[in-house]
């Protein structure tokens, strides 16, 4: 499903991805682990097309299609969802109104109807419940106030409804106690299937334990330096970064 080769990328004159070269497949889930500062959410930004990162070589396919030349908006349209590290506050923009506008701007690119507002609320509402996010939190201002755990909630519950065929979840894990992880990890893993893939950023193997992977990779400095089965996260909890480090410088 998604295929990266060599790919290099720079912010700002600072080179931050170095040959980096991923293949995830149909159905997969992949766990990219790594130091901070390795790149990780560089890789998520530059999968979903934020501006601002320059990219100096390589290729990013989904589906054969490249991704590089499309806007954010059609990348969306064609599948990409990014669950951010740090979800952004937007002040005046009622939480349910946020999610009817992204979700009928998907349908609109993908030449769908709208939802008529009693089915999307239906959707909505449903979607909630099962992330056990309360009703109420869907009338204030999207992520303004919510609490880390509650924005990584919310996050998922974009994801769910957008029902993407990839998807990235960049330290959905940081700030969750261990009843939200549970939470969030249930309601990721209802979402896997054959058709739908995920990238799975995170500094830890306790996520992993919920949200089991099919692979691991190892990133440091800019490049994925290992790969491997669920194992290998757990020989990184057990040794740390530290050999990887060396190997990439
Ligand atoms: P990770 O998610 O693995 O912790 P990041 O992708 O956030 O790593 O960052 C990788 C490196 O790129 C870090 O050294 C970070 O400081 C640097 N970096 C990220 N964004 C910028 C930016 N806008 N300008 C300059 N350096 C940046
Ligand atoms: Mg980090
Ligand atoms: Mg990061």
């Amino acid at each position: 499903m998604l295929e990266i080769r060599n790919l290099h990328v720079q912010i700002e004159d600072k080179k931050i991805l170095n040959g980096l070269t991923l293949t995830v497949n149909d159905g997969e889930v992949a766990a990219i682990m790594g130091p901070n500062g390795s790149g990780k959410s560089t890789l998520s930004y530059v999968i979903a097309g934020k501006e601002d990162y320059e990219v100096l070589d390589g290729e990013v396919l989904l589906d054969g299609r490249n991704l590089l030349e499309m806007d954010p908006n059609e990348r969306a349209a064609a599948g990409v969802f990014l669950a951010f590290q740090y979800p952004l506050e937007i002040p005046g923009v009622a939480t349910m109104s946020f999610l009817k506008a992204a979700l009928n701007s998907q349908r609109k690119a993908r030449g769908e109807d709208e939802l008529s507002t009693p089915e999307l609320m239906k959707r909505v509402r449903g979607a909630a419940e099962r992330l056990q996010i309360p009703q109420d939190m869907l009338k204030r201002a999207l992520n303004v106030g919510f609490s880390g755990g509650e924005k990584k909630r919310m996050e998922i519950l974009q994801m769910a409804l957008l029902e993407p065929k990839f998807c990235i979840l960049d330290e959905t894990d940081s700030g969750l106690d261990i009843d939200a992880l549970k939470i969030v990890s249930d309601g990721v893993n209802a979402l896997r299937g054959d058709k739908r893939s995920f990238l799975v950023i995170t500094h830890y193997q306790r996520l992993l334990n919920y949200i089991v992977p099919d692979t691991v990779h190892v990133m440091a400095n800019g490049r994925v330096v290992k790969s491997g089965g669920k194992e290998l996260a757990l020989e990184l909890e057990a040794n740390g970064y530290a050999d990887y480090r060396t190997q990439a410088a």
